[in-house]
């Protein structure tokens, strides 16, 4: 990725990614833009034709009807610029905000598209923070960048309009200016780069404090903390981020006001020689007072304009710089290799051949050699001890993980041939580590708005809610499916137990009617008459699927047709039931016995 590259070369990419998109999106933002640049430069050049005019007349003539003239062609225009100039900007503002949340909707889409190893590598979390930073107040978004180039635009166009004009009259004038705008751009340089460097450390810290700020206040870890005293060193660690968050802003404004103050003086100096020279060539009568007046006026405009060009440069600059986080973060691939093979319909044949992983970034094998056949509705336990591989075994069957070796084959083809989202669509697994959304029990179930529930749907939910145990539960609800989950952000919001998430969870498995059903111990926050039922059901809940059970409950293992025993990241048994509680010695028969002495 190319990361380290001058600031100024940011620019184009910036305005590449942002620019087609935001324009597609609101055309109109871009016209109105156009609109606005048009009467800013109109606006300065009226008063410096017309006013000497006025003045000339003034002083010579003073002829009441060109008088009145030139006051009503100066009054009229400046009041048809500017109210023109307010409706625009009244138009343009509700802009601001539309692009912001195009732009975040952006960033969120890709982040939930984006490869799974992604989701646990510090780099593209970090960038994924500085994309959100660097999109929104640093660079003040798409509407920010564009705001200034069409500003740079008008400067220009006004640059070249005083510079004529002055050239005419006062040639040195140009260079007196010039020399204050040189010296001004050099320190806003500097100035730009202080906060730069600032942003950059407060990217790390800010992710400390949302981190803080939103997880760890969460009611969620409210047992935790409370039990295990972490209040002290939680509470230390934000304070020490604090200090740091403190520096690093204290740092900035230091080496920030040093580069203020030399500006001011520069800013006298220039103002004193600029007057010394048009005062020598209006004594002299070189041109008339209305001219020594346009003079002034041309000279503070240039200057103003000239600085502003510099400050739309940089300022360019500086937002490309934060927004370019942006480019870099949509360039993260989305999730692996993108092929479009259709997955056939109805059961699968799954098999790994020789398959190898070890976590990116790791060179550890944590699973080794991994050769099984999972036959069309097969139903399958996986058992072992902890740290045995049995989740990485689902994950890379689920294609959130490559294997470093080897291959995973489904109806015979390498599934890194399929079409990524249709080869997803065929498991429904509820890990053991499973996220509830903070939304209403149906909405979890049928990951769909209540609204466009159909009859269908609703009926299909209450049949699996019946099967996983869940009707009682939610037959006391009030608003029953449509009852939200957590007190986030709803009052009336429940807090279900671990069980019933976990039957949820189950619940939202079953209604997405995929070929292959994974529980990944199931039933390890059920009680024992829940993990019953779920059994009792099993066949019901599954039917004809194939189904991958992780569990350590070896007498959930009679429901399988095989079990698979992993060790050490290697299948070290395989076989039926009866098969494996018979290998003398054996891993499951010691397993099996261990627990069964508990039951009998
Ligand atoms: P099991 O499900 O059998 O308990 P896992 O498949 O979860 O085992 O883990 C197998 C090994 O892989 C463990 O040693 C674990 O520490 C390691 N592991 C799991 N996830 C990651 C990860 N994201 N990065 C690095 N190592 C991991």
């Amino acid at each position: 990725m190319k990361k380290d590259i001058k600031s100024y070369k940011k620019i184009l990419p910036v305005i590449k990614t942002l620019f087609p998109t935001a324009a597609k999106k609101y055309p109109l933002f871009f016209i109105l833009q156009v609109l606005k640049t048009l009467i800013e430069i109109l606006q300065p050049f009226l008063g410096l034709y017309v006013s000497p005019l006025l003045v000339d007349e003034l002083v010579t003539d003073r002829n009441i009807r060109k008088l009145v003239m030139y006051a009503a062609i100066l009054v009229a225009g400046e009041f048809i610029l500017s109210a023109l100039l307010e409706m625009v900007l009244y138009k343009l503002r509700k802009y601001q905000e539309r692009l912001d949340n195009y732009f975040s909707m952006q960033i969120a889409r890709h982040s939930m598209a984006l490869d799974f190893q992604l989701t646990e590598d510090k780099k593209a979390l970090d960038q994924l923070e500085k994309a959100k930073t660097g999109m929104t107040w640093y660079s003040g978004g798409a509407y920010g960048i564009a705001e200034q180039a069409f500003m740079f635009v008008g400067n220009v166009f006004k640059i070249t309009g005083f510079i004529t004009l002055i050239a005419v009259n006062a040639p040195w004038l140009i260079l007196i200016i010039s020399g204050y705008v040189a010296f001004n751009g050099f320190i806003t340089s500097k100035c730009n780069a202080v906060d730069f460097a600032a942003y950059k450390r407060l990217a790390k810290i800010n992710r400390l404090f949302g981190y803080f700020g939103w997880n760890i206040v969460d009611f969620r870890y409210g047992k935790d903390v409370r039990l295990y005293d972490a209040r002290d060193m939680l509470v230390d660690k934000w304070v020490s981020y604090s200090e740091d968050n403190n520096a690093t802003w204290k740092w900035q404004a230091d080496s920030v006001y040093r580069y203020r103050v030399a500006g001011s003086i520069a800013r006298a100096v220039t103002t004193i020689m600029t007057y010394l020279y048009l005062g020598i060539l209006a004594v002299r009568k070189v041109f008339s007072i209305g001219i020594f007046t346009q003079m002034i006026e041309s000279a503070n405009a240039l200057d103003s304009t000239m600085n502003g060009l510099v400050w739309n440069v940089q300022d360019i600059i500086r937002r490309c710089n934060y927004a370019y986080e942006y480019v870099l973060f949509m360039e993260y691939p989305e999730a692996i290799e993108k092929n479009t093979d259709k997955v056939q319909a109805g059961l699968h044949m799954i098999e790994f051949r020789n398959v190898s992983f070890a976590y990116p970034g790791t060179d550890r094998k944590v699973l080794e050699d991994i050769n099984i056949t999972i036959e069309p509705g097969e139903k399958l336990s996986i058992v072992g001890l902890n740290g045995a591989g049995k989740t990485t075994f689902i994950k890379l069957l689920c294609r959130l993980y490559d294997p470093t070796s080897g291959q995973i084959l489904m109806d015979g083809k390498d599934i890194r041939e399929y079409d990524y989202q249709e080869y997803m669509k065929q498991f429904a697994p509820v890990f053991q580590d499973f996220q509830l959304l903070r939304f209403t029990i149906g909405e979890n179930i049928l990951h769909k708005d209540p609204r466009q529930r159909t009859d269908e749907e609703k009926e299909k939910v209450d049949e699996i809610i019946r099967l996983v145990g869940l009707e009682d539960m939610v037959g006391k609800l009030g608003k029953g499916i449509d009852t939200t989950l957590f007190k986030i952000f709803e009052e009336d919001g429940i807090e279900p137990s671990g069980g019933e998430q976990q039957k949820i969870a189950i619940a939202r498995a079953l209604n997405k009617d995929a070929p292959v059903i994974i529980l990944d111990e199931p039933t390890a926050a059920l009680d024992p008459i829940a993990e019953y039922e779920i059994y009792r059901h099993f066949h019901t809940l599954v039917g004809n699927k194939t189904a991958l059970y992780i569990s350590h409950r070896l007498s959930s293992c009679r429901f399988c047709d095989r079990i698979a025993v992993f060790a050490d990241g290697r299948i070290a048994e395989y076989g039926s039931h009866d098969e494996l509680v018979n290998i003398p010695d054996g891993i499951y028969a010691k397993m099996f016995e261990a627990q069964a002495q508990y039951y009998r």
